[in-house]
């Protein structure tokens, strides 16, 4: 599944444990669990599109804050590449929506465990709680991820670590057993009265998680993958606005609801999209990909959701990279 290679973090000293870092409350009280047991923990973020984006271009900035509130060591490595791959056509299927929970957990403790062999740590952490989830977090499923991602023995789960077999890190005596945890379910009262006794008070609130569990955002997703493997700034794209596909194709018009919207599509397309705006008033951006020939449609659009709806003739500009033009949009066409 690994197909590019990995880039290993620059860090100064060698862990003796690997942790994944999700931001949420468990995966922080995991890594504190195993801290308080003198072990160097590295902990990790993975980051696609999908999840964990918003660090991008701030990693160091966000190390820095997650060192000084929590004191943890973290590095941050953007798995994209892979991921939008492995999205075509995941080994194990698709959850609900877009979702490919086993492939992804798959991926991310695959390169956890090349990255525990890289430095010789004795076992990977993650927070995850028996039971918690209703499908990835059931024994089974947690049992044939291990099995898959060949971190048998190796992986580690602190806070319902003596509800499963015991690891190697604890058959050795390296992590203690008897200081680990019992937790299981959907409760959260366990955790939280652990982190009151560890003082850990100021932890994020569960986020928005994984944008390919949004029914919405999944199926404009899904539209990008039918004409093989859309780029991060297509995904990024789909982020803001409303989204238009073009049937049959895995092009597509965005038109920016709200200043917001326009800002942030106009900092993501480059100079592979045609960006619109109208010529003679101030209203949305519209971002397209496709031909020159959709321009009519995508001024259309953008028309429709501004102040000029009701105007018989519009004048719209575009652009895209050195390129330039304009076209005028009569109502006529607006059938
Ligand atoms: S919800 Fe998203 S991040 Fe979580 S395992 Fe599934 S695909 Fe991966």
């Amino acid at each position: 599944m690994q197909d590019t290679p990995l880039t290993i973090p620059q860090i100064t000293e060698k862990p003796q444990v690997v942790a994944l870092f999700s931001q949420g409350l468990d995966s922080i009280l995991a890594i504190k669990i195993i801290q308080q047991q003198g072990l160097k923990v590295q902990a990790i973020k993975f980051i696609t599109p999908f999840f964990g984006y918003e660090i991008k271009g701030c990693e160091a900035k966000f190390c820095d804050q997650v060192k000084s509130a929590y004191a943890i060591d973290l590095s941050i490595i953007d798995l994209t590449d892979d991921y939008l791959r492995m999205l075509a056509a995941p080994q194990y299927g698709y959850g609900k929506n877009f979702n490919p929970c086993l492939d992804c957990k798959i991926m991310m403790l695959s390169q956890a465990r090349i990255l525990a062999e890289t430095w010789q740590a004795a076992s990977i952490v993650t927070g995850e709680v028996v039971g918690q989830r209703p499908f990835s977090q059931r024994r089974d499923t947690m049992r044939r991820i291990e099995k898959l991602s060949l971190t048998e023995g190796l992986l580690l789960r602190p806070l319902s670590a003596k509800l499963l077999a015991p690891t190697k890190a604890e058959e050795l005596g390296l992590i203690d057993r008897e200081q680990l945890f019992d937790f299981s379910g959907r409760g959260r009262k366990p955790q939280i009265a652990l982190a009151e006794k560890m003082k850990i008070t100021n932890y994020p609130t569960p986020a928005g998680g994984c944008l390919l569990t949004d029914p919405g955002f999944a199926k404009r997703v899904k539209t990008l993958y039918q004409e093989g493997i859309p780029t991060s700034t297509d995904l990024n794209l789909l982020k803001f606005g409303r989204f238009y596909p073009l049937e049959g194709t895995s092009n597509f018009i965005i038109v920016g609801r709200h200043r917001d919207d326009n800002q942030q599509l106009l900092k993501i397309a480059d100079h592979n999209y045609f960006i619109l705006h109208l010529a003679e008033m101030a209203g949305p951006v519209a971002i397209l990909k496709g031909d020159k020939q959709h321009l009519p449609l995508a001024a259309e659009k953008l028309r429709r959701h501004s102040k000029a709806k009701n105007l018989s003739s519009v004048k719209v500009e575009w652009r895209k990279g050195s390129k330039s033009g304009n076209l005028t949009i009569e109502t006529t066409l607006a059938g």
